[in-house]
């Protein structure tokens, strides 16, 4: 979002060279720059010990498709407590390993989504009242009950980290028991 009007005082922006960055909304009055704003986000793939993956059902994303933990981070915390605290707000497990898999644009919503793999032990679920449903889906049968693997679509990216990372530790094919290639 670029801002039109300073946020501290409410006069009208102009723009103004502010070196590398180009021309940058400028307060005359408050004498500072207001550089384009976007929300952070974390987004969980949730998997348990049986490499079973946790699927969201809410139904104010998607009543057709299955979503993973996400939400918004909150001043003075970090991308790893905001996804800790996700997972244990949205289904009430505690995540035991917490795996960064990247940042990655959400252009439809001007998000900067920090991914991550949450490891944590397969118990049921304790749901938020902002999640309908959820459940334990296999890694084979994740992706066709997912949002469509379309560009820019997160969980797919994340759902294919986790797979390489079972490839790279040779699971592939022994511990999982079945082969997605
Ligand atoms: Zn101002």
């Amino acid at each position: 979002m670029r801002y039109k009007y300073c946020p501290e005082c409410g006069f009208c922006l102009f723009d103004k060279e502010a070196g590398d960055d180009g021309a940058v909304p400028y307060c005359d009055r408050c004498k500072r720059y207001w550089f384009d704003s976007f929300s952070c986000c974390v987004i969980v793939m949730v998997v348990n010990e049986f490499n079973e993956i946790a699927l969201l059902r809410q139904s104010y994303i998607s009543d057709e498709y299955q979503t993973f933990v996400a939400g918004f981070m909150t001043p003075g915390e970090t991308a790893e407590q905001a996804a800790v605290r996700e997972v244990k707000e949205e289904l009430g497990l505690d995540v035991g390993k917490l795996v960064y898999a990247g940042t990655h644009w959400f252009a439809k919503r001007e998000q900067l989504m920090h991914a991550f793999i949450g490891h944590v032990r397969r118990s049921d679920f304790r749901l938020s009242t902002e999640v309908d449903s959820a459940s334990w889906v296999s890694l084979e049968d994740a992706p066709s009950k997912m949002f469509p693997d379309r560009p820019g679509n997160t969980q797919h990216i994340i759902y294919r980290q986790y797979l390489d990372s079972l490839s790279d530790r040779k699971f592939r094919g022994t511990r999982i028991g079945f082969s997605l290639w």
